[in-house]
């Protein structure tokens, strides 16, 4: 398992989890390639140890465990995913489908 950023963290993206994170699977942080103008942040699942610290740290509750995730917001395990195995254009794109797709 690993655990996941939902839609919330877009337009908040305020960068709590990243700081607490304690193996560095959160990106882009602050000062990293596309931290400017990413939509959201991402969880490298491959990386992610279940330690739980993001979702206390996070002000929207974006984050959440892959087996917590609501229906509306299951794209997001791939789109994370995604994210990282095909690079952050192929992640990004996968969210502007999702707001598209919410009309
Ligand atoms: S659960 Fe822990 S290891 Fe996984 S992303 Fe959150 S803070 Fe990082
Ligand atoms: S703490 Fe929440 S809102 Fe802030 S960047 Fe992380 S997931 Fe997004």
């Amino acid at each position: 398992m690993a655990y996941v950023i939902t839609e919330p963290c877009i337009g908040t993206k305020d960068t709590s989890c990243a700081d607490v994170c304690p193996v560095d699977c959160i990106h882009p942080a602050p000062g990293e390639e596309n931290a400017d103008t990413a939509t959201m942040l991402y969880i490298d699942p491959s990386e992610c140890i279940d330690c739980d610290a993001c979702v206390e740290a996070c002000p929207v509750d974006a984050t959440m465990a892959e087996d917590d995730v609501p229906a509306q917001w299951e794209a997001f395990k791939e789109i994370n995913r995604v994210y990282y195995e095909q690079g952050a254009e192929a992640g990004e794109k996968m969210v502007q489908e999702f707001l598209a797709s919410r009309g």
